[in-house]
């Protein structure tokens, strides 16, 4: 059953890379093997992220080995930490700031993935446990200090609620 919702996510659930601090292009760590040109560890920037935390490689990202770049999304995360945990701030700034504004984008990408997970769900299934749980996370994501959230305790109870037999079916239904 469906509740009319459109099935597109939210702003604040889509990656604005205009609105962000790079973040994605520095904390993750790259793997050559998955689309990212290059292995990276964790917590480097990209030589290819300019000063203006724009890509210098964007027109060529296939050609030049960096597919996943191109679908990789942040689901908000990054404009979340960029321009409402850390205003004005950069983590290029001191390494007090990245580590603090790090650890946030970490948790904040397991934060958006399930929400948008979940939205996504309850665009198509009308249950509403999914609007409470996304309504919980969305909560807790604007009202927590990030490094008091329990993102474990919250993705196992959200893969448990997607995982009970009524949503499944629902969702496997629409396959
Ligand atoms: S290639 Fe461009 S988009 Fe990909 S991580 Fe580097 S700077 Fe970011």
């Amino acid at each position: 059953m469906t509740t009319g919702r459109r099935a597109v996510l939210p702003a604040h659930l889509r990656a604005d890379c205009a609105a962000c601090t790079g973040l994605c292009c520095v904390v993750p760590p790259f793997d050559a093997q998955q689309g990212f040109g290059f292995d990276k560890p964790a917590h480097t920037p990209c030589p290819h992220l300019c000063g203006d935390f724009k890509c210098g490689i964007h027109a060529d990202l296939v050609d030049r080995g960096f597919r996943g770049c191109t679908v990789f999304d942040c689901h908000g995360a990054g404009q979340r930490v960029s321009q409402q945990l850390f205003p004005g701030q950069d983590w290029r700034d001191s390494a007090d700031t990245a580590r603090q504004m790090f650890g946030a984008y970490e948790r904040m990408r397991g934060l958006h993935d399930l929400m948008a997970l979940l939205y996504t769900a309850s665009v198509h299934v009308d249950d509403a446990r999914l609007t409470a749980q996304l309504d919980a996370i969305e909560h807790q994501s604007k009202h927590t200090p990030p490094d008091q959230i329990d993102a474990a305790e919250l993705k196992r109870t959200t893969m448990a609620l997607l995982a009970d037999p009524a949503i499944r079916a629902a969702l496997q239904a629409l396959r």
